[in-house]
Parts: C-alpha cells; sequence; structure tokens
C-alpha cells in the first residue's frame, strides 16, 4: 500500500490520506488529491455539462425515463453527447422534421476540420439528413439553405447563445466570421 503519493493535478507529492480511495486506479487510491478533487468538482457542478447533468438527474424516475428512451444506461459521468440526445426534442433543430429518439444525431457546429470541440456548447442535435448535409460547412451557410424558415434559424443561433452563455448578436457575429474565413480561404485557393 502507498503511503504517499504525487498529485497529476497540483503535482505536489502528499500523505495518502490526502487522496480519496478510488477502486478503479491501480494503486486504489484517486489521481487527484482531496483538494484539487474539491475545485474539480465545484468547476464542474458550475460548468455547463455539469449544469446539465444535475437537471437531468434530478430523480431516479427521470434518468430511467431518459434512459428509456434512448434505450441504454446512462453513466455517471454523462458525455456531452449523452445530454444531447435527452434534451435532443422529436424533431431536427434545423429542418424540423421529425424525430425519433433513436435518429437523432449530433452534430458538431464548427467541425472538428475547423477547431471545434466535443463539447456541450458545440453540439446540436439534429436529423442524420441534415447532420450529412452540413458536413464541415459554416452552420450559417447551411442554415441559410436548408433550415426550415428562417425563424428556425434564429432559433437555432438562440439555442446556441443559450448553450455557450453569450449574447445572442454575439454568436451571430461568431457565426458570420465563420463564413467569411471560409470565403476567404477559397478566393485564397483560387488565386494561388
Ligand atoms: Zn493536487
Ligand atoms: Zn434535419
Amino acid at each position: 500500500m502507498p503511503t504517499i503519493k504525487t498529485c497529476t493535478k497540483c503535482e505536489q507529492t502528499k500523505q495518502i490520506a490526502e487522496f480519496h480511495k478510488k477502486a478503479s486506479n491501480a494503486d486504489g487510491y484517486s489521481s487527484y488529491c482531496r483538494a484539487c478533487q474539491t475545485e474539480y468538482n465545484r468547476q464542474y457542478k458550475s460548468s455547463q455539462v455539469g449544469r446539465a447533468v444535475q437537471t437531468l438527474s434530478k430523480t431516479r424516475y427521470e434518468r430511467r425515463q431518459a434512459e428509456k428512451e434512448l434505450g441504454y444506461e446512462i453513466e455517471d459521468t454523462l458525455l456531452p453527447f449523452h445530454i444531447i440526445m435527452i434534451q435532443a426534442k422529436s424533431e431536427c433543430l434545423y429542418c424540423r422534421s421529425e424525430l425519433q429518439p433513436h435518429e437523432v444525431t449530433v452534430d458538431h457546429v464548427r467541425s472538428f476540420r475547423n477547431g471545434g470541440t466535443n463539447t456541450y456548447d458545440n453540439l446540436l442535435p439534429c436529423c442524420r439528413r441534415c447532420n450529412s448535409r452540413k458536413g464541415d460547412k459554416p452552420l450559417l451557410s447551411f442554415l441559410r439553405q436548408h433550415a426550415a424558415s428562417d425563424l428556425q434559424l434564429r432559433r437555432v443561433v438562440f439555442e446556441l447563445a443559450q448553450r455557450q452563455g453569450r449574447g445572442y448578436y454575439d454568436v451571430w457575429r461568431s457565426l458570420q466570421d465563420d463564413v467569411e474565413a471560409v470565403m476567404n480561404d477559397e478566393q485564397a485557393s483560387i488565386q494561388r
């Protein structure tokens, strides 16, 4: 049994009592020290994903319902992906076509290729057709062609603003910037 351990977060070596027990780790102790773990938990709870998880796991009943719809068990550490699936309405957020829970796909608003991340504030639920049509295109370019309506386009921007905790026009401007960045890239490749 170890008597001391180095925290992978603060990199300080501390007495083993300063670490929570964690059976799934080889030495039986958490890799973060207690102080770092507390800080991590605090940050996680106030993050968007953390808040979503708390809302979702409010009651066992709600959790079971969500699991029934998804057709599999929700793990304790919910991935943003799962949250999106659970929160998805019964229609595509982009084209408003009807969606069964198992038909929901998760779109990366800014694609991986363009530096997008796998985080809650970059993921939106939509149908398979919209997801593949959009591909790497900037969200606004795609929506101008394929959104169910102008109102729906604005709803999408609003949804994104909520997820990112930013103002509507602020998000609108970033999305517009994404469109211009692609146009500039195309221009540059023609001139080359
Ligand atoms: Zn630490
Ligand atoms: Zn769609």
